[in-house]
């Protein structure tokens, strides 16, 4: 049986975030489901107590200091020293470069960067006094470049930095730090691209299946799986490392 924890994972409401929030709380974790809605939350919420488990929805800007504090403080009073964070909130803003606006750049730096970063700050105290931690941060197939996504591209790249970084400082405290990088994964997210190309989303679906070795698009449930492994005991000698998920190879 392992060690009962306390975990944050943002972003929690729907998507990956809430199949993480889900896995985790499966793996016998108290679990703090925080998104902007706190009312968003209740669906995760209460799929992980009707099967038994321990979660509270926190609404939180994770871009906003102040709110960051507060929103773990809360966490921390109310199930527990949170050992546990998976930084997943995120926001696309596509465009062009030549048409893409400076608010188009800010949202996507300030959720995924500076919402990480906020976010890991607030909570590493907990993790070194504890001797122990994991922190996963969600990166992307597209730090490696896509069309349209200069801004979300260079903050999924600035991501792996981030993490590699946590890796090198913390790890004397016990606390390890990985970085999960998607591919196409089915979520609203991936449901928004669709519309914004102006095509189904089933045949978007259809159209990058063909394109990935194993011939279909993933679920959040294929990246909760990887990100429960990487919160275990049992990962403990793994970090600073980028996983790709994307149902092939990528570098
Ligand atoms: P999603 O379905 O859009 O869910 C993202 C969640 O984050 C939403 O509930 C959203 O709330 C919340 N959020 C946005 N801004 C926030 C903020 N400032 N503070 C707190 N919560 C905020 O996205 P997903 O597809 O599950 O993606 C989860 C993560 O995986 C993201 O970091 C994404 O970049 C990454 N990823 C996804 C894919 C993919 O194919 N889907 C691929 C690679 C990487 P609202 O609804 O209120 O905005």
């Amino acid at each position: 049986m392992s060690t009962q924890r306390t975990a944050i994972v943002t972003g929690a409401a729907r998507g990956i975030g809430a199949a993480t929030a889900k896995r985790l709380a499966s793996a016998g974790h108290a679990v703090a489901v925080l998104d902007l809605d706190e009312s968003a939350c209740a669906d995760t919420v209460a799929a992980i107590t009707d099967a038994g488990g321990r979660a509270l929805a926190v609404g939180v800007d994770v871009a906003d200091a102040a709110q960051v504090e507060a929103a773990v403080q809360r966490v921390a009073d109310e199930l527990g020293s949170p050992t546990i964070l998976v930084n997943n909130a995120g926001i696309t803003r596509d465009n062009l470069l030549f048409k893409m606006t400076e608010d188009d750049w800010d949202a996507v730096i300030n959720v995924h960067l500076r919402g990480s970063f906020l976010m890991t700050r607030a909570v590493q105290g907990y993790m070194t006094s504890e001797k122990f931690g994991r922190i996963v941060n969600l990166s992307s197939s597209s730090a490696q470049g896509n069309r349209g996504q200069v801004n979300y591209s260079a903050a999924k790249a600035g991501l792996q930095g981030f993490t590699k970084t946590l890796a090198i400082e913390l790890g004397k405290f016990g606390v390890t730090a990985n970085a999960v990088a998607p591919g196409f994964i089915q979520t609203e997210m991936t449901k928004m691209t669709a519309e914004r190309l102006g095509v189904s989303f089933e045949d978007f679906i259809a159209h990058s299946a063909a394109a990935i070795p194993v011939q279909r698009v993933g679920q959040p449930e294929d990246i909760a799986a990887t990100i429960g492994f990487l919160c275990s005991e049992d990962a403990g000698f793994v970090s600073g490392q980028v996983i790709y998920v994307a149902g092939g190879p990528l570098d």
